[in-house]
């Protein structure tokens, strides 16, 4: 059994860096800043000082993803 002749190939499509740097950058920067706020931020290295707003907010994913809490 042959293949037909005009078979069509897919073919993989070339993104430039400078069309993905951007994205790829700024997901690094928002997985930090997120992983930060859930695994980080309490007490002395609080960016809002005492108070536990985000701690609190974020305290079931904290624990979800095994981070030391108290
Ligand atoms: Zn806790």
């Amino acid at each position: 059994m042959s293949a037909p002749a005009s078979v069509s190939q897919a073919r993989p499509v070339a993104i430039p860096i400078s069309d993905t740097l951007p994205w790829l950058i700024g997901a690094a920067l928002f997985g930090l800043l997120l992983y930060y706020f859930v695994g980080i931020d309490q007490g002395a290295t609080s960016v809002f000082g005492d108070n536990m707003y985000i701690h609190e907010l974020v305290h079931d994913a904290r624990h979800l993803l095994s981070f030391p809490c108290h």
